[in-house]
């Protein structure tokens, strides 16, 4: 179904024969003359198949095309797992300035002293946040923070001559977690969760034994729900020498309240572009920093920026470890992102960090409330910054899905929360509101789940009506991508 004419279709169907966007005065070269220039066989008779339009054709074209997307900066957008927090646009001013954009990384080390210094103190603050001392601000997101740390842990094992080939993770795990112990050249072993959706303590003990290199945990776990075992459950891993890997998607819930080192963690990623606020979606620049126990730190990937303090003051320069698994990524990593993560950093402190997470899981304990009654939410009494629901009920009753509710959310104005994923739950819906939504934001949306909820099937499998493009055949639509326009 196709609505906007001027912003759905192409430039090429636009077009209009003679519009022009400019009128250049007729060619002054002289025919005779151009052919001499050019041997004649190389001139063309015809113009180009290009769109004739004019200048505000096009102007009206992408400006309408840009406000077809949604975003944080228009629309809540509950997207679970992924947190989808404001940018505060302050943060965007200062990270455009001169000194900064205009900055190069190949620059003698002298001349971006003030650079360096904010990615040390990055650097220091994010060992702080996680409890864990030893960080690299190399990987470009949470995956590659994952994988980058899991090939730290097979060289410290390869050093002390031991061959550890297992990674285990629980079966509410994100993808990742498989994907990178895979490339990293480890087996993966998947473990069954309890009923109530944690680490099963009797799975992980039978897997156990002397060739388990790293256990890989979210916590809060994808469910929303905090691994209250995490402690003993790192203690299993360091009793049979194996280390335990805290994915740090989720640590929005957990700033200031409690640390990944604290509770046993060996090693974790941020996702910059999550918790601290980077811009994000659709593929976008993200920064996944990783923080390791001391013993690992001769292993990440340099440069790692230093700090030597002299009578002259502080000079910050670049090392790589002595025992460095290499480079992930060019220079220092993403800096664009990392930066708006250090400003975010400054700007809220300690106890506006803590505030933060406090504020996050509030608002998520009070939506899973008011959604309740309609949404059951199979695992957990409370939950921590995300909740898990599950449409199965309606799904039953009504033959209504997961899936048809994310879709009408759309004609009301609102992102759809993360649907089938953790595949533990049926007919998923995961939610995550972020703290800096307001009380009458998460009432509205609720609201929109109950009236969805009392619409006809029928209407609800065509959702959404009011977007430009209705409901696209899903796996077509990801694996038939039509990127060129042909006549
Ligand atoms: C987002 C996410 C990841 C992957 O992070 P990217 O930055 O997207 O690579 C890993 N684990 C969990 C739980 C996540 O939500």
């Amino acid at each position: 179904m196709m609505r906007n004419r001027q912003a759905t279709n192409l430039l090429f169907e636009l077009s209009e024969p003679g519009r022009r966007a400019a009128i250049y005065p007729a060619c002054d070269v002289p025919h005779r003359t151009m052919n001499e220039l050019l041997p004649s066989h190389q001139l063309t008779t015809q113009s180009p198949p290009l769109p004739e339009l004019t200048e505000p054709d096009v102007i009206r074209h992408f400006t309408n095309l840009s406000t077809l997307n949604m975003s944080v900066d228009t629309h809540f957008y509950p997207l679970g797992s992924c947190t989808m927090k404001y940018n505060p646009k302050r943060h965007e001013r200062l990270c455009s300035l001169p000194g900064i954009v205009d900055l190069h990384p190949y620059q003698d080390e002298a001349s971006q002293q003030g650079m360096l210094a904010a990615l040390y103190e990055l650097q220091q603050m994010l060992g702080e946040i996680a409890g864990l001392p030893a960080v690299s601000l190399q990987p470009a997101a949470g995956a590659h923070g994952e994988m980058t740390a899991l090939l730290c842990a097979a060289a410290y094992f390869h050093d002390r001559g031991e061959k550890r080939t297992k990674v285990l993770f629980p079966a509410s795990a994100h993808g990742t977690n498989p994907a990178s112990a895979a490339i990293a050249g480890f087996e993966c072993i998947q473990l069954k969760d309890t009923p109530n959706g944690l680490v099963n303590l009797d799975e992980l003990k039978a897997q156990l034994d002397e060739n388990t290199a790293v256990f890989m945990i979210t916590n809060p776990n994808t469910l929303g729900i905090f691994e209250r075992d995490i402690p003993k459950i790192s203690q299993m891993l360091h009793d049979v020498g194996g280390l335990v890997y805290i994915d740090g998607a989720n640590m929005n819930a957990i700033l200031g309240i409690t640390r990944p080192g604290d509770f046993g963690g060996d090693m974790m990623h941020y996702n910059v572009h999550k918790t601290f606020t980077g811009p994000h979606g659709s593929g976008g620049p993200g920064a996944g920093p990783i923080a390791v126990r001391d013993f690992l730190a001769d292993y990440l990937p340099g440069p790692v920026v230093t700090k030597t303090e002299s009578s002259e003051g502080a000079r910050y320069g670049l090392n790589t470890p002595p025992k460095s698994v290499g480079r992930v990524r060019s220079h220092f990593g993403n800096v664009g992102i990392l930066l708006r993560g250090y400003c975010y950093l400054r700007t809220l402190g300690a106890a506006g960090l803590k505030a933060v997470s406090e504020q996050a899981v509030l608002n998520a304990n009070y939506l899973r409330e008011k959604l309740l009654d309609l949404l059951p939410v199979p695992h957990g009494e409370r939950c921590m910054h995300e909740f898990v629901a599950s449409a199965e009920k309606p799904k039953n009753e009504k033959g209504i899905s997961a899936l048809d509710i994310a879709k009408r959310l759309l004609d009301f104005g609102f992102y759809a929360p993360t649907v089938y994923f953790p595949l533990v739950v049926p007919e998923a819906m995961m939610v995550e509101p972020t703290e800096t939504e307001s009380k009458a934001t998460l009432d509205a949306f609720a609201d929109a789940i109950r009236e969805i909820l009392g619409e006809s099937s029928e209407f609800l499998h065509d959702a959404p009506h009011a977007t430009p493009v209705s409901r696209p055949n899903e796996v077509q639509a990801g694996r038939q991508l039509v990127l060129s326009w042909k006549p």
